[in-house]
């Protein structure tokens, strides 16, 4: 077996020991109990930016969709899919009790309640980083290039998010270095905006529940998250 597969196995029983170690319970009640996640974290899928271990979080407190640059791209299923997941709207109501609204017991750390219809999320994070290759590319896709390339994957995917940037004039930014800092924190006001126009966060705000949705970036240098103060939700959260 290739050493870095036998490495990250190892790991990964060493980790799981030390956690039944400090909680013998732990893997018990989680795989007895329906997840019960506080925030739903939409990310970059760059591995310097790990959800759970940035935000020193355990296995069931974050439910979480990453892709390339953060994107909630209104055609995207797999987004639309992880959101009504989140947001409870895939859940049928067998009793006919009108459970849609109620708030999770942020009392009880180890819920014993089996009915999932009362886990859903009322927090959505929508993060970007510095250093982001997806947004450099959008960016460096602003420039003049060869029509007869044929566009790929990836310059397919990022398309919006040049759009996004020719937009709002990014390439006349400079220096380039505050240019993507800047795409950076644009793509997260767009995606916030992106997300609260979602057809799952308008369903559960018809349906009365409360559901926020907030825009960070984390800084790769620093390993510090930044709350970019466009959160959007019922009042205060
Ligand atoms: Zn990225």
């Amino acid at each position: 077996m290739d050493n870095h597969l036998k490495h990250l196995l190892s790991s990964n029983a060493t980790w799981a020991n030390a956690v039944s170690a400090a909680d013998l319970d732990f893997f018990r009640t989680s795989a007895k109990n329906p997840q019960r996640p506080r925030f739903l974290w939409i990310g970059c899928a760059d591995s310097r930016v790990p959800e759970s271990v940035i935000t020193a979080s355990r296995p069931g407190d974050i439910f979480t969709h990453r892709n390339i640059a953060n994107q909630v791209l209104p055609d995207d299923n797999s987004v639309h899919a992880v959101l009504m997941h989140a947001i409870g709207n895939n859940r049928d109501d067998p009793d006919g009790d009108d459970v849609v609204g109620e708030p999770r017991d942020d009392k009880d750390d180890k819920p014993e309640d089996p009915d999932p219809r009362a886990n859903y999320i009322e927090h959505i994070l929508v993060v970007g980083h510095s250093d982001c290759a997806g947004v450099t590319a959008a960016y460096n896709a602003l420039q003049p290039k060869n029509p007869s390339v044929p566009a790929d994957s990836l310059t397919r995917w990022l398309a919006p998010l040049t759009a996004l940037a020719l937009s709002l004039g990014i390439g006349n930014v400079q220096p380039p270095k505050d240019a993507i800092t800047l795409l950076v924190e644009e793509n997260v006001k767009a995606q916030v905006a992106n997300t609260d126009a979602s057809a799952a966060v308008k369903k559960a705000r018809e349906e009365g529940r409360r559901v926020w949705i907030h825009g960070l970036v984390y800084d790769v240098g620093s390993g510090k998250l930044r709350d970019l103060g466009v959160s959007v939700g019922p009042g205060n959260c």
